[in-house]
């Protein structure tokens, strides 16, 4: 049996939780403490509660914490002020015999003052409702820059409870997190929606039995039209570099089809469905074994007997009939240990088949927007230099070209050189997405809270805006991002470059934005002047790093 102590928890935090009667870790303690010990991964943990989820996150978070760091490093945010309490006296429970971490716990309904003063005091974890947390954030009063830990504690409950709009603005704001802990008892969509926003390839730590979805098995599923399944395939493809997958068809015909699609457009595809000869079904299998093969397209029949241990993704080119037989698929991914991804791209009608299989395998699906094409270019650019960096260089053979090479490559600078090399790969993906359209569905109107869920489009579409702020204003990069951020919740790839001169700026912004924007920043002033907003023309240049602007708003309507 596991004990707290092959957990990985230090000596003085073992001794709180002795003193409180705690001898061995319930199950959502041993699933989630190593992660959140020992990873800066962002996970999904369905949990209830009465699991003793308080410890499952409590204990990691105190253990990360620097006790000589007197900044804001950690923050919990809870639905009610009940657990709020709850979980601040829990924190300060378990580390009586540890440092003297300072937990302030902030909630409506009792005086901002004292709280306002405790945080002053130097609080190291703040445990917050989240519209509390909102108001002491327009004060200035937290600071959150310095959190590395978020935890959203009772997610669904939060959301039920209205937060939604709270709970985006604290998680723009705590822009330097390293990960982000979401417990939650229930999936509804709004947790869905936040965890694809704000999380990053979150894990899913369920605790389940046997017949349950494997806790190392990440599910995600991206809506597309059914003109555009074979696109959506390729852009998810695309943009995860790496992929080492199995994708699942329905059918012979489906499997051969794709299967030629993709080996026609220059994937490393091959076919495995049961009108292939034995030899050729071996031939087939033993490529994609060694990875000289990258991706495989089979139906469940035929890849009944693949026994592959690092497949990276499983591909569901739509979904089985029998919610089974995705446990199955999804199970080839995610083994020995290794975390693995189950994709499955559907057109909207399956998106109750999505939560049918979740119902009956309590497997969590996030819904992720199809990557644009700027995104997709970004993956494969930044996997192309990762790629150079760890190349392995084989000196003895090189080294007798490698003069012809200098001569050949003399006239070029260091950074000619790099764009170059960089550009070897990358216009391939460039010319092809250059002018790629946006091919997520998006609801008319948003969604029944009246949030736009903006997908982000190519970045050949950015609109560059010309502002008559600058340098002379103290305007910087970072206030700007920040406002553009946490005032019009413009996520980050939605903003191209910003350009700061002395009196006027330029930025590039997706196009959805715009009006809202403009709109907003016309109601500030800097510096007693009003704010104004015109077209520019397309013209993209180099940041600017001044600082401190101080932005007042004008007597015209809050944006929140
Ligand atoms: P929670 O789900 O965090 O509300 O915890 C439910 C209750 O279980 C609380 O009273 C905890 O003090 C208690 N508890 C949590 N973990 C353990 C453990 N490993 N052993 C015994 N009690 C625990």
């Amino acid at each position: 049996m596991t004990s707290f102590q092959d957990l990985g928890l230090e000596e003085a935090l073992l001794k709180g939780i002795a003193a409180l009667g705690f001898e061995t870790p319930t199950p959502v303690q041993e699933l989630v403490i190593p992660v959140a010990l020992n990873s800066d991964d962002d996970f999904i943990a369905l949990a209830q509660t009465g699991t003793g989820k308080t410890a499952a996150f409590g204990l990691p978070l105190l253990q990360r914490i620097d006790p000589s760091n007197r900044n804001v490093q950690a923050l919990v945010l809870c639905p009610t002020r009940e657990l709020c309490v709850q979980v601040a006296s829990d924190l300060v429970n378990y580390s009586q015999f540890a440092h003297q971490y300072k937990v302030v716990a902030v909630y409506g309904g009792a005086s901002i003052e004292t709280q306002i003063r405790q945080i002053k005091a130097g609080a190291q974890v703040i445990v917050a409702t989240p519209g509390r947390l909102v108001d002491l954030l327009v004060r200035q009063v937290a600071h959150l820059e310095k959190v590395a830990q978020v935890v959203l504690d009772e997610a669904d409950e939060m959301l039920n409870m209205g937060f939604k709009e709270a709970v985006d603005i604290i998680l723009e704001a705590v822009e330097n997190r390293k990960s982000i802990w979401l417990f939650s008892a229930t999936m509804p969509e709004e947790v869905r929606t936040i965890a694809a926003i704000y999380m990053k390839n979150p894990r899913e730590l369920s605790v389940g039995n046997r017949n349950q979805a494997n806790a190392n098995i990440v599910n995600h599923y991206y809506l597309c039209r059914s003109e555009d399944r074979y696109a959506a395939l390729k852009r998810v493809v695309d943009a995860h570099p790496g992929i080492y997958g199995l994708i699942f068809c329905r059918t012979k015909n489906d499997t051969k089809e794709v299967a030629e699609q993709m080996i026609r457009d220059g994937y490393n595809a091959d076919a495995l469905h049961g009108d292939l000869v034995q030899s050729d079904r071996d031939r087939v299998m033993q490529r994609f074994r060694e990875r000289n093969l990258q991706l495989l397209i089979a139906t469940d029949v035929a890849a009944r007997g693949i026994d592959v241990s690092d497949i990276t993704h499983v591909i569901n080119y739509g979904l089985p009939d029998e919610p089974e037989i995705y446990t199955h698929r999804s199970g080839r991914t995610g083994r020995a240990g290794r975390t693995g991804v189950s994709i499955s791209i559907i057109t909207p009608k399956f998106e109750e088949k999505i939560r049918q299989i979740e119902r009956r395998t309590k497997a969590v699906f996030v819904k992720m927007p199809i990557p644009t094409g700027f995104e997709v270019c970004e993956s494969q650019l930044f996997h192309i230099i990762q790629n150079i960096h760890d190349q392995e260089v084989q000196h003895a053979e090189i080294e007798p070209f490698l003069p012809r090479i200098y001569e050949a490559l003399a006239d070029l600078s260091k950074e000619e050189l790099i764009k170059r090399f960089a550009s070897v790969e990358f216009n391939r993906f460039l010319s092809y997405y250059r002018n790629s359209p946006d091919i997520n569905i998006h609801a008319k109107g948003g969604d029944k809270k009246g949030h736009h869920r903006r997908d982000v489009a190519g970045n050949g579409s950015l609109q560059r805006l010309f502002v008559n702020i600058g340098v002379m204003d103290g305007v910087s990069k970072k206030d700007f991002l920040h406002l553009l951020s946490t005032e019009f919740r413009v996520p980050k790839n939605a903003i191209g470059d910003i350009d700061i001169k002395k009196s006027f700026m330029h930025f590039d912004l997706e196009p959805s934005f715009i009006r809202e924007v403009r709109e907003g920043l016309e109601d500030f002033s800097i510096n007693g002047r009003r704010v104004k907003v015109n077209d520019a023309m397309p013209r993209p240049e180099k940041d600017h790093k001044p600082s401190g602007p101080k932005w007042d708003k004008t007597k015209k309507k809050a944006r929140y």
